[in-house]
């Protein structure tokens, strides 16, 4: 997924809960126009303690990373089309690149991206919105994923917490 106007100072804790929350709903990488190393760190040691492969990544050149991208490219915005419609022709094999604004987008992303979409015509959450839509595209199955590596596996349970420690042998 792409992650578009991010301030440092101002967007910090939620462009973490973003990052979080593409890894665990099914996203393989996140690209920031320019990397905050706090969110580094914190995805860095999130991943390396619950394992996968995720990652987040730098690229100053994202019109023609959303130009170039060869699969639907999905900027998610109030102003799109109905997600229940949209969603619906994305198929999850075709590599889809996600696009989350902070502040207003850039106006030409509109045009960039190959569909707009809204999860509701309501202003909210770039964090609601972009875990409805892997839910809808990706499915529920890679919420329990199995992740490699992974020092740390909930079990799921319906009372206590049930948590296994995995010895890496390391
Ligand atoms: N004032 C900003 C604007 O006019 O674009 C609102 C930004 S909103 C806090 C941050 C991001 O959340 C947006 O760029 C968009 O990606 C996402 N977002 C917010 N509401 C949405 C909705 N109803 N459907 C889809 N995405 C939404």
């Amino acid at each position: 997924m792409l992650r578009l106007g991010h301030r440092p100072a101002h967007d910090r804790r939620i462009s973490t809960h973003l990052c979080l929350t593409a890894r665990a709903f099914g996203a393989d990488r996140i690209v920031f126009p320019s990397v905050d190393s706090s969110l580094e760190a914190t995805v860095d040691d999130i991943r390396e303690r619950f394992g996968g492969g995720f990652s987040l990544e730098e690229d100053p050149e994202w019109r023609p990373l959303i130009r170039e991208h060869e699969g639907p490219s999905i900027h998610l915005t109030m102003y799109g089309q109905r997600h229940t419609d949209a969603l619906a022709e994305i198929d999850a094999g075709d590599g889809m690149l996600v696009i989350v604004g902070a502040e207003k987008v850039p106006a030409d992303v509109y045009d960039l991206a190959t569909h707009n979409v809204a999860v509701g015509n309501q202003p909210h959450s770039e964090i609601a919105a972009l875990s409805t839509t892997l839910l809808d595209v990706l499915g529920p199955d890679e919420l329990y994923a199995e992740r490699a590596d992974a020092e740390i596996v909930i079990e799921p349970s319906d009372r206590g917490k049930d948590v296994r420690e995995v010895d890496r042998g390391g």
